[in-house]
């Protein structure tokens, strides 16, 4: 596909300031985004970072950029403590379940990547693994050593922050303000509290370790993401996502790591997104408010999360509260039934050239959708200037004198928009069936679901009770076609089960 003129305007971290997104080779653009630490299941701060993301991959190919996408998943080095020290996280859980951390970091990833799929999240092209890259990661270790930027201190390796005087471009702060913050006792092998370790020595009883020219040994969290991105993306590539609780330290050191080794500008434009609320306060294992996306999929579904996140400006701080989900829940509903009658117009014949005011409006809705998504990816106000495209659908679908090429047309926009950029799944393959997958009902539903199949079973017992074989065999066959419900008759009675 060949590159749209845009005017597409982002919002550069380092820069602070909106850019005019131009990639280094286009129409290539090479994107990171830092991935998860696979020690347990993901949460609905997850889901707020890579829907977001999620969305700025589509649109950049929806313009007809060949975007490389990299997400990497963080198996190994990611201590409980940001200052270097404590248990890397994902061994610890395999030390509680009594497990490899290989498998703890394997069912993880499996269950990460189940979630994102639910989510309509498109799929990186690499996801590498921090544990795949060992090699790539003391490679760049030694360069940094060899220019000057690095020390070894009793089998680990420190980035020395004083000789990259860059270093703090990122986040803002200065040397003397991360000394303060830093606490100077968990520190021996420094020499001053802002370095940050490239690699560790392996404590007796650590189970990842590999061997390198400094002993056996794990790499240091930030290395990964400065290795895999530049062996996947090169010295220098264009968008660098994550978190925004991520600036400090994690990329504020992978650009030191980079920068240092290679001499080069690292990232082009660094992209944060905002943390996820719940009712006002942060979210947190240990605060008793923490929501992983299985629990919220139950109760709300994945495409009202996803709608309820793409409400918000990424660059906002997102609020989850009962409340808030209810009623994105109601707009989602509205917007998802009001399509279905639209396509369902659609398929009515009716002959005819679409209407040339048809023509207009979509016209007119698109533009003002990508002048939205230029904006940064405003998705709060493309999101509801499709509401007011479903709108003008519906009340088009309504018409006695429509062509289907008008309804059609409509219903392609709104596939275009909705489904290809934003990423619901009432897009394309939405069409196939018009009803909600069973997956998505909430818990209330699936209560009502159940009693409603109780009770058929219950009136198919009486049907064969009065040997009227025949209806009965009809409702087994028609249930079991129609919406996958498998009934058997078991000596405790019949049982249900999904085909
Ligand atoms: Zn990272």
């Amino acid at each position: 596909m060949d590159l749209r003129q845009h005017n597409l305007h982002v919002y550069n971290t380092l820069t602070r300031t909106r850019e005019k997104f131009a990639p280094l080779d286009p129409p290539r653009v090479g994107m990171y985004v830092c991935g998860p630490t696979v020690y347990g299941d993901a949460h609905i701060g997850h889901a707020k970072s890579y829907v977001s993301f999620d969305v700025i991959v589509r649109y950049l190919r929806y313009l007809g950029y060949r975007v490389t996408y990299v997400q990497n998943i963080t198996d190994v080095g990611h201590l409980t403590d940001d200052a270097d020290e404590g248990e890397d996280k994902v061994e610890r859980k395999a030390k509680a379940e009594r497990v490899h951390p290989m498998a703890v970091a394997e069912m993880y990833t499996r269950r990460y990547f189940e979630d994102m799929d639910r989510l309509n999240v498109l799929r990186p092209d690499i996801s590498p693994r921090a544990s795949g890259h060992i090699i790539e990661q003391i490679e760049l270790v030694k360069r940094l050593l060899a220019a000057g930027h690095a020390y070894e201190a009793g089998g680990s390796v420190y980035f020395d922050v004083a000789s990259w005087p860059k270093y703090g471009r990122l986040s803002g702060r200065t040397v003397d303000q991360m000394q303060a913050g830093a606490r100077v006792e968990v520190s021996a092998e420094k020499r001053a509290p802002a370095d940050f370790a490239l690699w560790k020595r392996a404590e007796p009883g650590h189970i990842m370790q590999w061997p390198s020219p400094w002993g056996m040994g794990f790499p240091g969290w930030h290395l990964e993401c400065s290795a895999m991105s530049m062996k996947y993306l090169g010295e220098s590539f264009d968008i660098h996502g994550g978190g925004i609780e991520n600036q400090f330290p994690h990329h504020e050191d992978e650009i030191a790591q980079a920068e240092a080794a290679t001499g080069k500008p690292f990232v082009r434009y660094w992209l944060h997104n905002n943390m996820v609320t719940v009712n006002g306060q942060k979210m947190g294992k240990s605060l008793g408010n923490f929501i992983t996306l299985r629990k919220a999929f139950d109760k709300w579904g994945p495409m009202v999360l996803r709608y309820f996140i793409l409400q918000s400006h990424y660059r906002s701080p997102l609020d989850f509260s009962d409340g808030a989900l209810a009623s994105a829940s109601q707009g989602y509903v509205r917007l998802a039934r009001d399509i279905m009658s639209i396509r369902k117009a659609a398929m009515a014949p009716s002959e005819g050239p679409a209407d040339t005011t048809v023509v207009q409006t979509i016209e007119a809705v698109r533009s003002r959708f990508l002048e939205a998504m230029h904006d940064d990816f405003n998705t709060s106000i493309a999101l509801s200037v499709l509401f007011e495209l479903v709108t003008e659908g519906k009340l088009l679908a309504a018409k006695a004198t429509v062509s289907q090429a008008s309804l059609q047309m409509m219903s392609d926009a709104i596939n275009e928009l909705g489904g290809d950029v934003l990423g619901f799944s009432w897009g394309r393959e939405g069409a196939k069936s018009s009803l909600r997958p069973l997956s998505e009902l909430r818990t209330d539903e699936v209560e009502s679901f159940r009693l409603m199949v109780n009770l058929m079973i219950q009136f198919r017992n009486a049907l064969r009770q009065r040997k009227l074989f025949d209806l009965a065999d009809m409702m087994r066959a028609g249930l079991e076609h129609e919406l996958g419900i498998v009934f058997e008759d078991t000596p405790e009675g019949t049982k249900w089960r999904f085909k």
